[in-house]
């Protein structure tokens, strides 16, 4: 976080590291749902890869194919070297996945992992 002239805090935009943690954990992954313009959006492209792991409904796909299938990491990340990831669907992932920054990125010490 900066302060302004004016003394006032400003919020600093999120700097992800790209460690990779929120895309390797169960929890984060069960959250994850696509949304109509996702839908939309692969269906034009024919990403049915994607479809099969983020379809459109009320509880995530993922919960559903029961806990001895539950995924450890998304399929789509990828290790580019130690503790640094990549989305291999960054210009289509899930909406949801855009707006999802955790407690790490928002500190004020982040630095961009790339
Ligand atoms: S949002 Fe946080 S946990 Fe996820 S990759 Fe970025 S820094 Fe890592
Ligand atoms: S689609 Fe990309 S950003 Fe979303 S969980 Fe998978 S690897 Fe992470």
């Amino acid at each position: 976080m900066e302060k302004s002239v004016s003394g006032l805090v400003e919020k600093t935009e999120p700097v992800c590291l790209r460690c990779g943690t929120c895309c390797r954990n169960r929890i984060t992954l069960a959250f994850i749902r696509a949304n109509p313009s996702d839908l939309r959006r692969w269906h034009s492209q024919k990403r049915d890869d994607i479809l099969r792991y983020f379809p459109y409904e009320p509880v995530s796909a993922l919960t559903s194919l029961g806990p001895s299938k539950l995924l450890r990491r998304c399929p789509f990340l990828r290790r580019v070297k130690k503790d640094f990831y990549e989305c291999t669907i960054h210009d289509t992932k899930p909406e949801i996945c855009l707006g999802w920054y955790c407690q790490r990125s928002l500190s004020s010490d982040a630095v961009p992992g790339c």
